[in-house]
């Protein structure tokens, strides 16, 4: 089905050649693995977490919802592809979204000051309560933010860095949930409860399969990525306390900001990273999420015509602008219905203004698969790392568990999920791992984790 075969010989070897330093050999996934268990370490440990590029951030969650969690919620989720304010009902055993509101965020604002982004989140849930008829009441509400934070407590967390397409002035450094309680208090037209901060990851982890099953680890491979998994106590050493597990936001995405990673860089991933809105962070992100898989293909692309490998040696305008090479043409191309991925292959290389034959569309092709499947593979080698971690943790020879997964690529390509999945069985054989989908995860988790931090609050006081 592939493209490769349509391919002359010897263009094929020149391409090739060209994408060799993308192509991840089991060898690498497991160079790159223990590489990345080093930095696991290192960013939990109490003295070497200062320099970690992987973060490995205390989440304050040591639970998971116990099913006698009831009440309803308010929640947030911002930092994927949509903004939104959703109401959740948590009852005995079941989580459910009543209603909720997508709110877009003008990029304006997502590179602006940050006062005034809270103010645009503030005026989103006014208007959300309205449209609810809710003004009146005041619900607790689990925030999901997913960029990495320095959890102190359930209710404060402090930015540590924007991450994806935000970079709002005077937020890093500070506590989110402050500051956005003083936009609501600005406003004056409604209050909120308890509040409760989760990362996406988290929120996912949380939710996913409740209340028939559990993670224990959850990924999300959308515009960024990341992953969460539950860590026995005793290695968090950053928290006190000895005792049981808790849930630890890996902050995956920043792995390689400490050169660790450096003889995977390609010229491309180089490329992207210094034009991006920021520079030096979140390298393993940048070879993975959705937010950069199109400009890398694009860059690829670019590199080939330039060689007189594509397009008659000749590159068009939309070629050569970051973001004119959407990501969600990667999965257009590569529709498994070969037929139907030529005719997406020639509408899109239409549209760039690109003069193509018969082979360049195999060639595009084969570019696509070359890219999204480094993504996948390097999601395995750090995902396998996770399991066979946990494994370890508890001295089993075996590990079954489920992982929660949520995000535009792992959901929208149609290859991807299998890819990931093929890899991590190679990578940890001992380790089998079922993954869910999760529905909602950012919205009903973060009402879970709201849910169950008020359960353990009304505990403690009796
Ligand atoms: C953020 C994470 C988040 C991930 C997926 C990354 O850019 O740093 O906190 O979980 O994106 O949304
Ligand atoms: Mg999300």
């Amino acid at each position: 089905m592939t493209g490769s075969v349509s391919i002359p010989p010897q263009l094929k070897a020149q391409v090739e050649e060209h994408l060799e330093p993308l192509i991840l050999s089991d060898e690498k996934l497991r160079d790159i693995s223990q590489r990345f268990l080093k930095e696991m370490d290192k960013g939990l440990g109490k003295s070497t977490h200062h320099r970690a590029s992987v973060k490995m951030l205390p989440t304050f969650v040591r639970a998971t919802p116990d099913g006698t969690e009831k009440g309803d919620f308010l929640a947030l989720d911002l930092g994927g592809t949509n903004f939104r304010v959703l109401r959740v009902q948590v009852m005995e055993h079941a989580v459910k979204k009543m209603d909720s509101q997508i709110c877009p965020i003008p990029q304006e604002i997502m590179v602006g000051r940050g006062t005034q982004l809270f103010d645009h989140i503030a005026a989103c849930m006014s208007e959300f309560l309205d449209s609810q008829n809710l003004k009146g009441e005041t619900l607790p509400l689990g925030f999901t933010f997913s960029f990495p934070c320095e959890q102190k407590e359930i209710d404060k967390s402090i930015l540590i860095r924007w991450t994806k397409g935000f970079n709002c002035s005077g937020v890093e450094g500070k506590d989110v949930v402050k500051l956005l309680k003083e936009a609501i208090h600005r406003r004056r037209d409604f209050n909120i409860g308890s509040v409760a901060m989760v990362n996406d990851t988290v929120g996912t982890m949380m939710s996913c399969g409740y209340p028939n099953s559990h993670c224990e680890i959850a990924i999300i491979i959308g515009t960024g990525t990341n992953a969460c998994y539950m860590e026995d106590m005793k290695n968090v050493q950053r928290v006190q306390g000895e005792d049981g597990q808790m849930c630890i936001n890996t902050e995956w995405g920043g792995f390689g900001d400490d050169g660790s990673l450096d003889d995977f860089l390609t010229e491309f991933d180089r490329e992207i990273d210094r034009t991006s809105i920021n520079r030096g962070v979140h390298t393993f992100e940048k070879m993975i999420s959705g937010m950069y898989l199109g400009d890398i293909v694009r860059l690829v692309l670019k590199k080939l015509t330039e060689d007189k490998l594509l397009f008659k040696g000749k590159v068009s305008d939309a070629l050569c602008t970051a973001g004119k090479f959407e990501t969600k043409f990667i999965s257009d191309i590569e529709k498994p219905d070969t037929k139907i991925g030529i005719e997406n292959t020639r509408k899109i290389l239409t549209d760039l203004k690109l003069d193509f034959d018969t082979v360049d569309l195999h060639v595009v092709h084969l570019v696509c698969q070359t890219i999204s499947k480094r993504s996948a593979h390097l999601c395995a080698a750090a995902l396998a790392t996770i399991a066979n971690r946990i494994r370890e943790n508890r001295g089993l020879e075996r590990l079954k568990s489920t992982v929660g997964v949520d995000g535009t690529v792992y959901r929208k390509h149609p290859t991807f999920s299998e890819e990931l999945q093929k890899k991590v069985k190679t990578l940890a054989p001992e380790c089998e791992l079922t993954f869910l989908i999760s529905e909602d995860g950012s919205g009903k988790g973060a009402a879970l984790v709201t849910a169950v931090a008020e359960r353990l609050a009304r505990q403690s006081r009796l």
